[in-house]
């Protein structure tokens, strides 16, 4: 309903680049010009009473018969499956994907079935429209698309990579080393590559743990013991391959 909202923020920094470049690309499709009558109205109120009003089943059938067929669609809606970063990397090696950005009390049910439509959600909260949901899952996955970051190397150790075993990323720091009476932990300061990894990764556990128990769990459950697993991280291959050979996994 309102494409004028793309792309928005997309359009600045390394996505607007990106976009300008064609490492990503968009099309909007107004949901108004399916609209019906001299208004074109897209909605109508629900059926069975209540508040509010509901998108129609064919304007938004011909919205998106116009986006055409090959590309899974999504429908960014609360009531969707979370967006993980997992859906993300997916998403930005797939061929591409139909979003829907809902309005009003949401859509009729019948379009969403007739067209297989997946349900997204950002957060167990509820925005106005989808255009803000969209634009997240949009930024998402075209960071991970390959030359959209300046620095593809920063993603290898972010919150939920692979690369950072799916915790959140230890706090970061950056000159001056003293600001306001506040020291840089030493280590990062000492040269000394293992044990600024050691460092990251006990702090990518421990901030885990307090905040995303969750995840905690997750990772618990899929790794051995996590105390060793940040020593062999931390720990050069000779010595991992040496602890590999030597302990057995503990659960
Ligand atoms: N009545 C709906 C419900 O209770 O689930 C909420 C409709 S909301 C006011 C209007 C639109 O905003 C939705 O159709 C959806 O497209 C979008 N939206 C709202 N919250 C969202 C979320 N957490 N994630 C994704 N989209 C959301």
């Amino acid at each position: 309903l309102f494409p004028e909202a793309f792309p928005g923020i997309l359009g600045l920094s390394l996505t607007g680049k990106a976009l300008a470049q064609g490492l990503w690309n968009l099309q909007t499709i107004p949901l108004r010009e399916h609209g019906l009558g001299r208004h074109r109205n897209v909605d109508d109120t629900p059926a069975g009473g209540g508040a509010g009003m509901v998108i129609r089943p064919d304007v938004l059938d011909a919205a998106l018969r116009q986006a055409g067929p090959g590309l899974p669609v999504i429908y960014m809606s609360p009531r969707g499956k979370p967006l993980t970063q997992a859906r993300a990397r997916a998403l930005a090696q797939g061929p591409g994907v139909t979003l829907i950005c809902g309005r009003f009390e949401g859509i009729d049910q019948r379009v969403l079935d007739a067209h297989g439509v997946e349900e997204v959600s950002i957060g167990d909260y509820v925005l106005t429209g989808g255009e803000i949901a969209a634009q997240v899952l949009i930024d998402a996955t075209v960071r991970l698309i390959p030359r959209v970051l300046g620095n593809h190397d920063s993603l290898a150790e972010e919150s939920f990579s692979i690369g950072n075993r799916g915790l959140l990323e230890a706090p970061q720091f950056t000159k001056p080393a003293l600001w306001d009476g506040r020291e840089i932990p030493p280590v990062l300061l000492s040269g000394n590559h293992a044990a600024i990894a050691a460092w990251r990764a006990g702090e990518a556990e421990r901030l885990t743990k307090e905040r995303r128990p969750d995840l905690w769990r997750a990772y618990a459950e899929t790794h051995v013991d996590p105390a060793k697993d940040r020593q062999r991280s931390g720990a050069s291959d000779q010595s991992r391959n040496h602890r590999e050979q030597t302990e057995e996994p503990k659960r």
